[in-house]
């Protein structure tokens, strides 16, 4: 019997292109010839240093990124940079305060991390639900604060930034693991981006962390050594042994991306993908609703409620059973916010993303009937 083809909606750890994982496994035995996988290379070799500086190279093309921009390659995943930035910038400006905005699970969980450190101001009246952006109106800034943070893109609500935020003057900082060069960026806008590989540019294991120099070197002194961005800087990643395989696959990712026409591509893509799922829940009449305000709707996280606005849980379930006997996979919705969530990254091709169109299209009509 010919196997179904599974297409994983999942939020990450996610879907990797096809073709990296085809050179993955052709070199996994024997890398560039050298008889060794690259799992089994020194971190301090030449054929791994050539990795590294391919893999920042192709970044620092991608992104246009600033020669004063640091880039690093750093393990503890998008958490430990929650940790690693309060460490790093809440001590640029002597009243250790940052602002911080708070528009979902993993804002926030950054914000109270911070508060470890600093004061924490978020600069915005809290919401009741994470659905929307603040108005930037409604922000009051503090002077004399060490940063302006905010997450790009939520991955379990989301919600995500289509604007950059404007911090009058302040360093701005983002957490962009969910939507990371899934468009163009202007990285010069920013004091530091940093990004979890596990959603749109790899494996887990890996966060890349592009940082503007004259940022490094304001530690607290209780920072941990590997979460010092100087310690990281000055040693190229390798103060300690960096997560060699999960560099490796970005770097074949991130060569993906270039022979797919490059960020702008993956923009255009992303546009597509989405609006298909966001037109079918627009024309739905209510059946399917998605909670998000339309100014700030992800082209990354589509979360979304089936049967009724506040979801009809048997009807999701007969959703998700049916969608995974299509080998349509991970679709449900964060145990936080439950229904259903198709996430729609780099990786997802457009004849996938239509192949759930066609199936909510179908499920739809089944019970209109
Ligand atoms: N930031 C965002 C936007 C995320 O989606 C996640 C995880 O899904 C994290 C941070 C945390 O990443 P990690 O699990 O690698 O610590």
């Amino acid at each position: 019997m010919e196997k179904k083809q599974t297409i994983n909606f999942g939020a990450g750890p996610a879907k990797l292109p096809q073709s990296v994982l085809f050179q993955a496994q052709k070199e996994l035995m024997d890398y560039n010839g050298i008889g060794i996988s690259v799992l089994e290379m020194s971190h301090r070799s030449s054929d791994f240093n050539k990795i590294m500086k391919s893999t920042e190279t192709l970044l620092r093309e991608l992104l246009s990124i600033p020669d004063n921009y640091k880039i690093m390659f750093l393990q503890g995943g998008g958490s430990g940079q929650f940790s690693a930035v309060p460490l790093n910038l809440i001590g640029l400006k002597q009243d250790r305060c940052a602002d911080y905005l708070v528009t979902g699970t993993w804002s926030s969980k950054a914000a109270k991390e911070a508060e470890k450190y600093g004061k924490v101001n978020v600069v915005h009246p809290k919401q009741d639900s994470y659905t929307s952006i603040p108005t930037s109106s409604s922000w009051s800034l503090t002077s004399g604060a060490s940063y302006l943070y905010y997450c790009c893109n939520e991955t379990v609500h989301g919600v995500e930034f289509n604007f950059i935020p404007d911090t009058h003057g302040a360093v701005l900082v983002s957490d962009m693991s969910s939507n990371f060069l899934s468009r163009p960026v202007d990285v010069s806008k920013f004091g530091l981006i940093f990004a979890g590989a596990q959603k749109n540019v790899g494996c887990a294991g890996v966060t890349v962390v592009i940082v503007r120099e004259d940022l490094i070197g304001y530690a607290l002194k209780d920072c941990p050594v590997v979460l010092d961005y100087q310690v990281q800087a000055e040693n190229n990643s390798l103060y300690n042994t960096p997560p060699c395989f999960s560099i490796y696959i970005m770097g074949l990712v991130l060569d993906w991306i270039k022979n797919n026409g490059g960020v702008d591509a993956m923009e255009t893509l992303s546009k597509k993908k989405s609006s298909m799922i966001y037109d079918i829940i627009n024309s739905s009449n209510g059946f399917y609703t998605c909670p998000v305000d339309v100014l700030c709707q992800s082209r990354m996280n589509i979360p979304f409620r089936v049967g009724k606005a506040e979801g009809d849980e048997a009807v999701e379930k007969k959703f998700l059973e049916r969608a995974s006997n299509l080998g349509m996979i991970s679709l449900k919705g964060h145990r936080s916010v439950g229904g259903i969530r198709a996430s729609l990254y780099n990786a997802v091709t457009v004849e996938e993303a239509a192949a759930l169109a066609s199936y909510m299209k179908e499920f739809l009509k089944e019970h209109q009937q």
